[in-house]
């Protein structure tokens, strides 16, 4: 009875149910809301719909296939029925989870063809943006309702928290940008409201369903954190995801006064494990580089000096560079260094050796920028 295709065992041989095949205790028992359909994997799913008294990874591709391609996003109705279901299997499967509770309640377009929705998830606010180019299409999300770590540059910071998101809120947004995308949706950055290192599960999980579900490999999805040292180390471990560190400042004094809130993983101790990161990847595995963000605000990081610590702090680590001209947003108190001030640090870093960009500001005038996402403020 082993299903040789996919190595499956039947259910019973498990003595399990369904669920806790899937490593879940019923919902009932820990009285949770119910799951959400897109958080899980089309495996997971398919282990919710049995055929036979056996997990079925076709019924579970079949769903994620409907749900990717027809479904509306955000889904708000199961279909009447899919062929390769049958209505035993999609009843079943509705027992044990629920369709996400996302609505669009804003979008703005922005002329560079960058939209952002503002949405809520469970009534609570965040934010999304799909950004365009001329042949593949990037969306940020968020990881939270707001973010508790409060850098003193970020909008986000301004607006009060209002929790976690599950995986399938996460994973809803992309299927939302992916939709409105006229070209290929390909990639996934962690860079809208939120710090995802404290979401860390459901940010794994949904980079696991974005992969087995929609397509999208983990090494295309970007986590970007503020420096949430041991949960980096995680996620380096656990999953092929790229890891962004927002770095900002190149003295400790700077980086605390930028960043109070991630004080306790200092900048030695992050250039030190990156640095040792750099040298071993994992049992022969490709080596993976760090891209290190830094925005740069006028007078306060923008100095040679500044440039040229960042060289030093980087030796031996595998890092690209982005630096991100500071976004203004009502009430923050920085400015953007001048065009010709950016080049050059951009210049210096590079003769150090570093691969170093700029990042294009898009979509700055639907408020859409980096670091402007926060509801009621920048909408
Ligand atoms: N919490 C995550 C994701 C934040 S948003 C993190 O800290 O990495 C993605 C990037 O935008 C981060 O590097 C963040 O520091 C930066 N950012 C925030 N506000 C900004 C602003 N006003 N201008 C430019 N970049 C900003």
């Amino acid at each position: 009875m082993h299903d040789e295709a996919t190595g499956l065992k039947p259910l019973e041989a498990t003595g399990l149910t369904p669920l806790e095949v899937i490593g879940l205790k019923p919902l009932e028992v820990i009285g949770l809301k119910p799951l959400e359909v897109i958080g899980l994997t089309p495996l997971e799913l398919g282990a919710l719909m049995p055929r036979d008294g056996r997990p079925s990874p076709t019924r579970g591709k079949a769903l994620w296939r409907w749900l990717r391609e027809e479904a509306d996003v955000p889904a708000t109705t199961w279909p009447e029925s899919l062929p390769e279901l049958g209505r035993n299997a999609l009843s079943e499967l509705q027992r044990h989870v629920a369709l996400p509770d996302v609505v669009i309640e804003e979008r703005y377009v922005s002329r560079d063809g960058t939209i952002k929705w503002r949405l809520t998830c469970r009534g609570r606010p965040i934010e999304t943006v799909m950004i365009p180019t001329a042949t593949r299409a990037t969306v940020c999300v968020s990881s939270q309702s707001g973010c508790t770590r409060w850098c003193d540059f970020c909008a986000t910071a301004r607006m009060s928290f209002g929790g976690q998101l599950s995986a399938g809120e996460i994973v809803a947004q992309v299927l939302l940008a992916r939709r409105a995308a006229t070209v290929p949706l390909t990639n996934v950055v962690f860079m809208g409201m939120g710090e995802p290192l404290d979401n860390f599960e459901a940010v794994l999980t949904a980079v696991r369903v974005l992969d087995e579900g929609v397509g999208i490999a983990p090494k295309h999805c970007t986590v970007s954190t503020s420096g949430v040292l041991p949960r980096m180390i995680d996620l380096w471990e656990r999953s092929r995801a790229s890891l962004a560190l927002s770095l900002h400042a190149t003295t400790q004094e700077l980086r605390d006064r930028l960043m109070p809130r991630v004080k306790r993983w200092p900048l030695a101790a992050l250039c030190e494990w990156m640095r040792a990161a750099s040298e071993a990847p994992l049992n022969g595995a490709k080596p993976r580089h760090f891209f290190i963000e830094y925005a740069m605000l006028r007078g306060i990081n923008d100095s040679d000096a500044d440039a040229d610590r960042l060289v030093a702090l980087m030796a031996g680590i595998r890092a690209r560079i982005n630096l991100i001209p500071f976004n203004a947003s009502d009430g923050l108190p920085y400015g953007r260094p001048d065009a010709e001030r950016i080049r050059a640090f951009q210049h210096r870093v590079i003769a150090g050796g570093l691969l170093t960009i700029v990042r294009e500001t898009r979509g700055d005038d639907a408020a859409a920028a980096c670091g402007q996402l926060a509801v009621g403020r920048a909408g």
